[in-house]
Parts: structure tokens; sequence; C-alpha cells
């Protein structure tokens, strides 16, 4: 067994919208805002879902199969390095910010977070907050927390279906109303909101904020690049390559192979279409919002159909 198909770990959240339930496959009694598709967050993880291995989780194959599923490029005494998410916004989320590794540690969270989105629907007039749009000073930033201008200072971003943003950790950042996407991040669950609209829940009450460590976090230059163009690489699309994760986009039209080699385990997300995955004597059917982890050094595979796959490894 080289191939397994992934069941993800969902949650809710009052930004949350319905389409991951409606268009994606995502199971829950709730509406789904994200839906963790490989995770090896403890508490938070993903799990086999069908044949032998049904309801294991990303460590459970570990250890069982042991680390080297993982691939030559995973370091050693570390949990899983990446974490992939479906992430369906009805509202706004929040003005936030992620620390990088370095302020992670003087901050006490969790792990730094550089991520990147594919965008897959987004509804009339969508955007996102992506930076801030010139150099700022901490004080002037810190006023616009304060007095509600924050979103001014950012850069607004209209966005499409098929857009790639890379959002290196630091950079503040918000996806607004309307947007489903695919999130390919490093494993973090460290999020440092600096503005909420004022809004509150259904109890009455405002989330809370995380200013102080928001704006040590923060990056207060311009990003240096909006978003990747893509080279294109056989029948492989780079998105995006960086030092925790290089993602890539296969456009499948009848038979494609692609080959998963010792240096990293493989991770193909389906954001349209359907149609076939097939390693040895494994085939495994795929449809929208599917998500299939390969081992590495699972050797050559063959998607078949008609589809989008993004394919996310080390
Ligand atoms: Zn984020």
């Amino acid at each position: 067994m080289k191939i397994v198909r992934m069941r993800p770990y969902c949650t809710g959240a009052i930004w949350g919208g319905k389409k991951l339930k409606a268009r994606y496959g995502k199971e829950a009694d709730f509406d789904v805002a994200e839906a963790w598709e490989l995770s090896g967050y403890p508490g938070k993880e993903s799990r086999v879902s069908g044949g032998e291995l049904d309801g294991m989780t990303l460590s459970g194959l570990i250890d069982t199969f042991g680390r080297g599923i993982l691939g030559s490029k995973a370091k050693d005494g570390e949990g899983f390095p990446i974490l992939i998410k479906f992430i369906d916004s009805a509202a706004p989320l929040s003005i936030q910010v992620h620390p990088d590794d370095k302020n992670a540690k003087l901050l006490g969270a969790d792990g730094g977070k550089t991520e990147m989105w594919i965008i897959c629907e987004a509804e009339k007039d969508a955007y996102i907050y992506f930076g801030v749009k010139d150099n700022i000073k901490p004080e002037t930033f810190a006023e616009a927390i304060s007095d509600g201008t924050i979103t001014e200072k950012l850069n607004k971003i209209y966005v499409n279906p098929g857009d790639t943003f890379f959002i290196k950790a630091g950079t503040v950042h918000a996806i607004g109303a309307g947007i489903t996407l695919c999130e390919i991040q490093q494993t973090s669950d460290t999020t440092y909101r600096l503005y909420d609209y004022d809004r509150v829940d259904a109890g009455g009450k405002k989330r809370e904020l995380h200013i102080e460590k928001g704006k040590i976090a923060s990056c207060l230059i311009p990003p240096d690049h909006f978003y990747e163009k893509g080279e294109r690489i056989g029948n492989e699309n780079i998105l995006v390559t960086c030092d925790y994760f290089t993602v890539s986009r296969v456009d499948v039209n009848g038979k494609s192979c692609v080959t998963v080699g010792d240096d990293s385990f493989s991770s193909f997300t389906v954001t349209q279409g359907s149609g076939s995955i097939e390693c040895c004597e494994d085939r495994l059917r795929l449809k929208k919002g599917d998500t299939v982890f390969a081992f590495a050094g699972a050797g050559e595979l063959a998607l078949d159909g008609n589809m989008t796959v993004i394919r996310s490894k080390l």
C-alpha cells in the first residue's frame, strides 16, 4: 500500500460558509469553515478514509510504516511538516498575521507559519488583504489597528479562481467574504488577530485579539511579490517552491503520470473535476474535494480523468 485517501479534521467558525459540505463532500453537523485535509497537528489530525487502514492518523501511518514514508527531506524528530486545508468564507476572516520561525520561538508559539493559497472559487468582487501597501512606521501601524483603519493600509486584491498567493510568515493578511481556497502551510496553529471588525459571535462576545504579539510578528514593508505565475515542468505547473513546501498544479485531461520519489511524500488534492489515481495494485476514485496521501518512494502514479489536482510535497 503506497496511497491512501484522507478524511479531514473539520472546524466551524463565525465566518464559515456552506460550500465545503455542499460541493466538496465534507461531512459535519455544522457549517465547515476549515477542512484540514492533510494534518498531523496533535489533536486535529486527518485520518485515512476507507480500506484496511481506515481511521488511522498520519502519526499512526508513520508508526506503522516508518518515517521513511515522509521522505529524506523530512527533518528527524519533528512532527508532520505541512498542513493542507480547504477554507470557505461566508464572511471575512480577521485581519491577522502569523509569526516566522524565529518570532514563533520568541513569542512561545507552536511554530512559524508561511502559507500559500490557491483560490478555488470566488464570488463576484471577492477580495483578500495581502501585506502592507507602503512602508509603514510601527507607531502608524499601531494607531491604524487601534482606530480600526488598518484595512486602509493593506493591499486589497480582487481574486479569481486559479489565483495563487504566497504569504510569507509576517505578512498581514485576511481572506475576504465569498472565497473558497486550498491552503498549504507549515504545521502551526498560531494566528495573531489584529482586527476583527468589532463583530460579535452568537453569544454576543468578541473574539480575542493578540495585538502585542501581532505587532512583533508583522512585517511592515510591502510583500516583494504578489503571486507566483508558475513554471511548467512536464505536465506540472510549479506554483510555489520555498523552504517548507513545493506546490504544483496538475491539469489532468485523460491520463497523466507523476513520479513520487524517495525525497518526499506527495499529497494530491482535487480542486475541480473527477477521475482516479493508481499506484501498483491500488486504485482510488477521486472527486472534487478529495485528498490522497502518497508515501515517499511510491514511484510512478497514474492520474486519469478530467480534473485539477494540487500536488504538495517537501
Ligand atoms: Zn493565514
